[in-house]
């Protein structure tokens, strides 16, 4: 996929600096690309491991940047708190989609019943088809600030029944995380939306006759919960971020559209400090910022790709390591899969013992799964039954926060060899970065707040702000 579109991108970039210096009429095309969770040094991780990816193919040829949004003309800088302080995805996507700062929780409301008006609705009201592709669920707190309202983003069932109301074109992604509500009782989403004219696909096969015309919605066939697989455990049949957002562009690109692509499971992997699974979902992000680029290509004159973050997850920190010159990259790639993975291998460590699950982790994890105090001691705590674990005690949670003691510390290990290390399982209030190429992307540049992109979207499209 990167080496193929290596050209396309090339050819992009030049038409896109061309334009960047340029006044447009009025974006037609507009992606917002939103990467959950990734601050810069999630961006640095992966450009890290593509360039050591290439050094260990014996490609040895310097290179500006290895991901495609870093290499975008225009960048700039947001503020991401919200209200409430630190973020949440809720108020931030709910800043980033209707402009207003709100409290933690809320999707695109006040949190007090007084909703705010979305880019993407706005977009739909002066003819644009909208497209929301996410590789979380539909429900979940980025998404849902674009097509609904609700105080709480707890209420899933609430935000997932405004999705058909919603309208818009296409819904790509995981999935519904749970159609019929909580309790499994109501009338399922996924009928709703049928009964209101979208196509709802739930295969590859689904997904590849959608043609355009008419509403679809298409989701992950290796979906669990409404997640997409991870990146790094995908299958060779699950759909990547990529092609549900090449399938939007098939889908919306006869006209004007309004495309947000989340990278939902950046987030996810880095609140459970996952370097190497976290790196993989910015790839699969960033791969699908490349079909953008490719469209963008192909339109040069009304399309715009804006690529930025809700909030940083987890204070990644990366620092050099001394040791040996591939520490990075080879650490990182000798991952065999996602925490989440290795977390569900784990089934009877008391029985089985600390020599067989070290052994185990040292093939999932590489070297850097090591005999140390830390990761005998965390795995004594696995092979105590999670109810009798001192889950409340402060230090119990800042080691490992929700997730099995000894794949955490073994993680830590792999990880700190490789240089990357966590503050924290939760969000920090670190500035995030914005890439721009296209029709309006100048006004992307410099430090501003999230709520901001709103207001400049809108510009972008010669759109006037009303509330
Ligand atoms: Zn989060």
């Amino acid at each position: 996929m990167r080496v193929r579109h290596t050209l396309k991108i090339f050819a992009a970039l030049l038409i896109a600096i061309v334009c960047a210096g340029q006044a447009q009429a009025g974006a037609k095309h507009v992606f917002l690309f939103i990467g959950d969770g990734m601050g810069t040094a999630q961006r640095n991780a992966a450009e890290i491991f593509l360039a050591g990816k290439r050094a260990a193919d014996g490609d040895f040829q310097p290179r500006q940047s290895q991901l495609t949004m870093n290499s975008l003309p225009v960048t700039g800088e947001i503020g991401t708190g919200s209200l409430s302080g630190v973020t949440d995805s809720a108020a931030a996507g709910t800043a980033l989609a209707t402009g207003m700062k709100t409290k933690n929780g809320a999707v695109a409301t006040d949190g007090n019943g007084a909703k705010f008006r979305s880019i993407a609705s706005i977009a739909h009201e002066n003819g644009y088809k909208v497209g929301i592709v996410t590789s979380s669920f539909f429900e979940d707190a980025t998404p849902a600030a674009f097509y609904a309202h609700s105080d709480s983003r707890a209420r899933r069932y609430e935000i997932g029944r405004q999705l058909p109301e919603s309208g818009f074109e296409y819904f790509a992604g995981g999935g519904f995380s749970n159609p019929k509500g909580k309790d499994k009782k109501m009338q399922s989403i996924v009928d709703i939306a049928a009964s209101n004219g979208y196509r709802v696909a739930s295969t590859r096969a689904g997904f590849e006759s959608l043609s355009p015309g008419g509403r679809a919605i298409s989701t992950s066939p290796g979906a669990r919960a409404g997640y997409m697989p991870w990146a790094i455990d995908s299958a060779e049949n699950d759909i990547s971020l990529a092609e549900f957002v090449k399938k939007g562009i098939d889908l919306l690109g006869g006209g004007s559209f309004f495309m947000m692509a989340e990278g939902g499971k950046i987030d996810l992997a880095c609140h459970a400090n996952d370097a190497a699974t976290a790196i993989r979902e910015v790839i699969a992000f960033d791969e699908a910022v490349d079909t953008a680029l490719a469209f963008l290509a192909e339109h040069p004159d009304d399309t715009l790709i804006v690529v930025t973050s809700d909030h940083e997850t987890g204070g990644m920190a990366l620092s050099a390591t001394s040791d040996v010159k591939d520490a990075f990259y080879g650490a990182m790639s000798r991952q065999r899969g996602s925490y989440s993975r290795f977390e569900g291998s784990i089934s009877k460590p008391a029985a089985e013992g600390f020599e067989k699950y070290l052994a185990k982790a040292r093939e999932f994890f590489g070297d850097g799964a090591a005999r140390t105090d830390g990761v005998a001691k965390a795995f004594a705590m696995t092979a105590i039954p999670q109810k009798e674990r001192p889950v409340k005690s402060a230090e119990y949670k800042k080691l490992y926060g929700p997730y099995d003691p000894f794949t955490m510390a073994c993680m830590r290990e792999m990880n700190a060899r490789a240089g990357v290390t966590w503050s924290t399982f939760y969000h920090t209030g670190k500035h995030v970065a914005v890439s721009a190429a296209g029709a309006g992307a100048e006004a992307f540049a410099g430090e501003y707040e999230n709520s901001e992109i709103f207001t400049k979207l809108l510009k972008a499209m010669e759109i006037e702000p009303v509330r």
